[in-house]
């Protein structure tokens, strides 16, 4: 009888525990992906690149002699249904590690326990297990370079290849039609203008590794800082729906290392960043959902996401360079370059005083590289309220950091039309891309600043000084 092997953010065939565990096992194979409530939940672009990614995995796998079955409903209802109808005798998956994942797998394995299937979880998304990694006092890492320390001389994983043959059964169960789940009906923005700057499959991920490695790390220390060069490795995209494993880009910049090639061991390390987020999402889940420095629920936060403030920040007509060039970067790819992340973050946060949850649910809606784990950090170390944050006092000044990061201004000019007589194509897609309703031109005149770099800072930095807590 078959094995099912269950997908979901691991769209991959390389070094793909599970999928060579059930291949070796000499069962045929069974590859599944169900979109269930998890799937349901994700924000508009996230959604839309998992199916992407989930058709790409569906003409691989058919290259592969195999092919995808796609379920939509409950997860363990439909993991039922396909054993009964199948008569599988296993199920296999790579571990996730955000609560609804975990709640919805523990659900799954002790039902198919109950039924006596075999249910086997697989590492494959992380490096190094959450609960493996611990400080001398037996507890959890609430800052980055101890965690790194802890880790930076582990044996990981060898990369595995991809099975050479994945047995296929004699009948094939029914399949939805991918197409019918509308994945990228929430896209309100130009599909079709996010589309070419999506980089698909495991393929492409393993391609861009290749050309980081061979022509980018070298100067990733002096790059990997500037908005307006492509010096970084640009695969957030596709470690987060699993389409490359961290190992593969472990060993990568271990080789490079080796080599002498200078950016490596930086690399290795952002590499860590990711771990981690994980790391602490895995021991603290409420990252996701409140401040995890809880003294920070006594702040002033503006929580309206309506404000006018808020929605010149989306629509990146702050009238502030930096800022305006980084949301249009978001909105017209998808991603933002990590310098952006950072003084866009500290500009809601501080400058607009706005909560950073509203800035976590744009970016859970407009990212193709959505990561739970890294999105939460990532926001509450801008706001200050996370374990291993930027202190609140550290306001980035966005007109400074735009001369030492934008010298040449290539950034802004790449993705701000107004006031340019001939912009780019680039800056006018951004017009391509909004909904009309946004009613916005390139003609239009660029905004004045809506707060001005001083005022913004002193209003926060008050805040923080009257602060009752
Ligand atoms: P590289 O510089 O090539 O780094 C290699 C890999 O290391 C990345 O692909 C990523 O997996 C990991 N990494 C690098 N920096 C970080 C970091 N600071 N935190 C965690 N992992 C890191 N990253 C996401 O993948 N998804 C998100 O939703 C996300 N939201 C963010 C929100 C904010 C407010 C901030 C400040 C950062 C966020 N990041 C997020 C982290 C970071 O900005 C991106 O991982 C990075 O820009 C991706 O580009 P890259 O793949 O070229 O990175």
């Amino acid at each position: 009888s078959p094995i099912l092997v269950w997908f979901r953010r691991d769209l991959r065939l390389g070094d793909h525990p599970a999928l060579t565990a059930a291949c070796e096992s000499g069962r045929p194979v069974i590859p599944v992906f169900i979109f269930d409530t998890v799937a349901e939940r994700l924000g508009a672009a996230p959604k839309w690149r998992l199916g992407l990614g989930v058709s790409c995995l569906a003409e691989q796998l058919s290259s592969a002699g195999s092919a995808l079955v796609l379920r939509q409903g409950d997860a363990l209802d439909q993991i039922q249904a396909l054993v009964r109808e199948t008569g599988a005798c296993a199920v296999y998956w790579s571990r996730l590690y955000d609560p609804d994942s975990v709640e919805r797998d523990t659900k799954v394995k002790s039902a198919l326990k109950d039924a006596e299937i075999e249910a086997r979880s697989f590492g494959g998304h992380l490096m190094f297990e959450p609960w493996t990694v611990e400080t001398g006092a037996g507890s959890y890492y609430k800052v980055f370079s101890p965690m790194w320390k802890a880790v930076k001389s582990r044996d990981v994983d060898t990369p595995l290849s991809a099975p050479s043959r994945i047995p296929a059964p004699d009948a094939w169960p029914a399949s939805d039609n991918l197409g019918d789940w509308a994945l990228g009906a929430a896209m309100d923005r130009g599909a079709d203008v996010v589309r070419p700057h999506v980089r698909l499959g495991e393929a492409a991920a393993l391609n861009r590794l290749d050309h980081f490695i061979d022509d980018l790390v070298e100067r990733y220390d002096e790059t990997r800082d500037i908005p307006g060069v492509d010096g970084t490795s640009g695969l957030s995209e596709n470690l987060s729906l699993g389409e490359i494993s961290p190992h593969r880009c472990w060993h990568a910049g271990l080789r490079a290392r080796e080599e002498g090639k200078a950016g490596a061991e930086t690399f290795l390390k952002e590499l860590v960043w990711r771990e981690f987020a994980y790391h602490l999402m895995h021991h603290t889940p409420r990252i996701l959902t409140g401040n995890w420095r809880q003294e920070w629920d006594a702040f002033p936060w503006n929580e309206d996401a309506r404000l006018s403030e808020v929605w010149a920040w989306k629509k990146g007509r702050t009238g502030v360079q930096f800022v305006d060039a980084a949301m249009r970067e978001l909105y017209v790819t998808g991603r933002m370059h990590n310098r952006g992340r950072m003084i866009v973050a500290s500009y809601l946060t501080k400058h607009l005083m706005c909560h950073w949850k509203i800035g976590l649910d744009w970016f859970a809606d407009t990212l193709i590289d959505w990561d739970p784990a890294s999105n939460a950090m990532g926001w509450q170390w801008a706001a200050g309220s996370g374990p291993d944050a930027a202190p609140y006092f550290r306001v980035f000044n966005p007109v400074t950091q735009l001369d030492k990061f934008d010298r040449d201004r290539s950034y802004v000019r790449r993705w701000i039309a107004e006031g340019q007589g001939n912009p780019p194509d680039s800056a006018l897609s951004y017009f391509q891309a909004m909904p009309r309703h946004w009613a916005l031109s390139p003609d239009d005149a660029y905004p004045e600043p809506i707060v001005s770099a001083s005022d913004g800072r002193k209003a926060a930095l008050d805040a923080y000084e009257n602060r009752d807590f």
